[in-house]
């Protein structure tokens, strides 16, 4: 039987500037990455970080209806791993900035100005449309060393397309991608959420998902942010859609001149990845 639900609530966009608010369990408490086993219906109920998970609208499938089909001959199940942080050596003081949104002619270019001050690099989570729009925005991005990840097609979100538009645009923002030389390997989810036909989706195409485990607005307390920070963090922003204000290119400026002060050295989520476990 198909559930539906009828209590739609609109979403909220925890994209913008807003409030930040602090996930389940607080963000001291979360550890390395987790390594998601055959059986992706674990996650049918949804995957929110960063905000709270919203509510399907009507006519949609019940949140545990939406299940990733098995594919055709396949009688092992899959898998992907998920990161917000890294259990990073503490001596070594790695760091990974992570921009969303872009790419954007105007605040991308902002951003990556403000990074080439403090000698930092990155990793920027763009949309396959803006992809395909501004291709020399993200030829700039790679060429200033920074590493690029998937944020979807059109920033929809996910929990509430169907599979098969989940892979589509997926595929094309990927193509979009290899189109202008990035090779990419990571995926965020648009506002943290997914569940099971997007963790499907991700798997089967051997994604990385990259959550966050810190966040920088335009409104933040940079001094109490660094003193939050602890190596092996990944700190999301963003570069597109509206929110690069000069309050942020400000707030970002900040926040790398005291870690900078604090010995951290900036590196791509995948360079995180791949740094030495604590002895
Ligand atoms: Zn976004």
């Amino acid at each position: 039987m198909t559930h539906v639900i009828t209590a739609p609530r609109p979403l909220v966009d925890d994209c913008p500037p807003a409030v930040a608010p602090t996930p389940p369990g607080g963000r001291r408490g979360w550890r390395w990455a987790a390594r998601l086993a055959a059986g992706l219906m674990l996650f049918t109920g949804g995957l929110a970080v960063g905000g709270q998970a919203a509510s399907p609208q009507t006519t949609r499938l019940s949140p545990t209806d939406r299940t990733f089909p098995a594919p055709v001959g396949v009688s092992t199940g899959v898998s992907l791993d998920i990161v917000w942080r890294v259990q990073a050596d503490p001596s070594d003081r790695l760091l990974a900035l992570t921009f969303d949104d872009g790419p954007d002619p105007d605040g991308t270019v902002q951003v990556l100005q403000v990074l080439a001050a403090h000698h930092a690099t990155a990793t920027f989570f763009e949309l396959g449309e803006s992809v395909e729009t501004h291709p020399q925005v993200v030829r700039q991005v790679l060429d200033g060393g920074h590493e690029v990840g998937l944020h979807g097609w059109s920033h929809s979100t996910l929990i509430l397309d169907d599979g098969p538009t989940i892979e589509s645009d997926l595929d094309r923002a990927e193509a979009a991608l290899r189109a202008v030389g990035a090779e990419p390997r990571l995926f965020r989810p648009t506002y943290g959420r997914i569940d099971s036909p997007g963790l499907g989706a991700a798997a089967t195409r051997g994604y990385t998902i990259a959550l966050w485990s810190d966040r920088l607005d335009d409104h933040s307390d940079t001094h109490r942010l660094a003193q939050r920070l602890q190596p092996g963090a990944i700190v999301m922003c963003h570069d597109g859609r509206g929110h690069v204000t000069p309050e942020l290119l400000d707030r970002i400026d900040d926040l790398l001149t005291e870690l900078d002060q604090a010995g951290y050295r900036y590196v791509t989520v995948s360079e995180l990845l791949a740094s030495p476990d604590p002895p």
